[in-house]
């Protein structure tokens, strides 16, 4: 059902008992056209752009819980495309076009805020360093103004510009920047793909596949086994378990990453903040919250639940900046598991298994690229490359040495 004025109207008129639901709860049919495991945000948006782009709607999205209950519903909720190299930068800024038209494309209220994201400098070097990232972004026609303190003092004078060792200097801020209501991503990408004819199954879980002369034939599901000569996955934490099913070994690691939220207060946090000198990053809800985060917690796990040294740890960055954090009760904290790559960058890319298409990497940044993760996976499954756009996000560059290391951080997962 679509969702306009005229609508709200006619079932304020008849009492609120028209309303349908959003999506269907479809059950699996024997054999799709393609499969795309996992009902996260880029499993969805997956969905709705190979129906929307590709005009295939013999598809299904398998979830094997509920949708929007991985890391789309877990996440910290910050949008931006603020990345230094190319390989990067075109398909986060793709993304985040594709943000600034969702709500009307996907005829939902995903509540995509542009509220702008400054990230903090604290030193000559580090202001150096952000003024090449923005002078790149700005080269490919990306947003960047890079603010001295004054600029950041109008916008903030309540941070604590003069802490003795992080002391505030300026900041690189992306004004296209911003926030948009996490779970209400998967809804929205639910309810347009549903529109187009996607069905979604939840509480399906794959838990094997069918390989026959070196191509994908179907999944073994919970629910029985479903036929499909294109499978992708796009399971984020989950990637290494599933794809071992298929017999792949991946250059992925799964950690646990843990948000926070505060009890609500006035309005305080207008944009998106984050510190420069350590890892922490802060926006405010609508509800008042304060929702922040800080580093994984730098073993491996599958567990969804993080552990007590890190919440310190963040705790800490915050207070360095923004001592009045320290005033705050959290109300709710919780951990989800981000699909860690190598070089910190995310893979878009096929196979060496026919048919078999991979999504994943996301680190701690994947929620930001839904739009543009689903619209280029969408591309690659149908035609069977990438996309110019997702070109650089190859499977094969930690082969080949092509690694996009944004930070220039090595192989190290809890520096990325
Ligand atoms: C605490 C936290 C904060 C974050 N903050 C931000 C942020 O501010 N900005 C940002 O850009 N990114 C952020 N991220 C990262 C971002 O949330 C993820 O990179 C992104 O959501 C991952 O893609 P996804 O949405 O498809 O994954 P998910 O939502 O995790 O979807 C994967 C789905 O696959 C399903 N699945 C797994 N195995 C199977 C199976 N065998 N069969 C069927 N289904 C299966 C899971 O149940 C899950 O629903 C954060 C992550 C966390 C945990």
């Amino acid at each position: 059902m679509g969702y306009s004025f005229l609508s709200l109207v006619r079932e304020a008129l008849r009492g609120q008992t028209g309303w349908r639901p959003a999506w269907r709860d479809a059950a699996p049919k024997p054999a799709y056209d393609a499969i795309v495991v996992g009902g996260g945000g880029h499993g969805l948006a997956t969905g709705y752009y190979l129906a929307k782009e590709h005009g295939l709607t013999n598809i299904a999205v398998l979830e094997k819980s509920y949708i929007g209950g991985g890391n789309t519903g877990r996440n910290t909720t910050i949008i931006r495309s603020n990345y230094l190299l190319p390989g990067n930068e075109r398909m986060y800024e793709k993304s985040m076009q594709l943000w600034e038209g969702l709500e009307q494309d996907l005829n939902y209220n995903a509540m995509v805020s542009q509220r702008g994201v400054l990230n903090l400098y604290h030193s000559d070097a580090q202001r150096d360093v952000y003024a090449r990232r923005g002078n790149a972004m700005r080269l490919h026609g990306v947003d960047a103004a890079l603010l001295n303190e004054t600029g950041v003092r109008k916008l903030y004078p309540w941070l604590d510009f003069d802490n003795a060792r992080f002391p505030i200097r300026g900041g690189l801020l992306q004004r296209r920047g911003g926030t948009a209501r996490h779970d209400a991503v998967a809804w929205g990408f639910a309810h347009g793909a549903d529109r187009l004819g996607v069905d979604i199954v939840q509480n399906c879980e794959v838990t094997g596949f069918r390989i026959s002369g070196g191509a994908v034939q179907g999944v073994e599901t919970t629910r029985g086994y479903i036929a499909a000569p294109k499978i992708g996955l796009a399971v984020a934490g989950s990637t290494s378990r599933v794809a071992a099913l298929a017999g792949l070994r991946l250059p992925i690691e799964s950690h646990v990453l843990q948000a926070f939220v505060s009890e609500g207060v006035k309005p305080l946090v207008d944009g998106v903040l984050t510190f420069g000198a350590g890892h922490f990053y802060v926006s405010q809800s609508d509800k008042g919250g304060l929702v922040f985060g800080g580093d994984i917690d730098g073993y491996n796990s599958y567990a969804q639940r993080g552990s007590m040294p890190v919440v310190e740890d963040v705790m800490e960055s915050g207070m360095a900046i923004m001592p009045a954090i320290g005033r705050l009760r959290v109300l709710r904290q919780w951990g989800g598991l981000v699909d860690m790559s190598m070089d910190g960058s995310p893979i878009i890319d096929r196979t060496p298994i026919d048919g078999l298409y991979l999504n994943a990497g996301w680190c701690y940044g994947g929620f930001k690229a839904t739009p543009g993760s689903g619209w280029c996976f969408a591309h690659t499954m149908a035609r069977d490359e990438p996309h110019f756009i997702n070109s650089a996000l190859r499977l094969d560059r930690f082969a080949t040495g092509a690694v996009l290391d944004e930070r220039g951080a090595g192989p190290t997962p809890n520096l990325h």
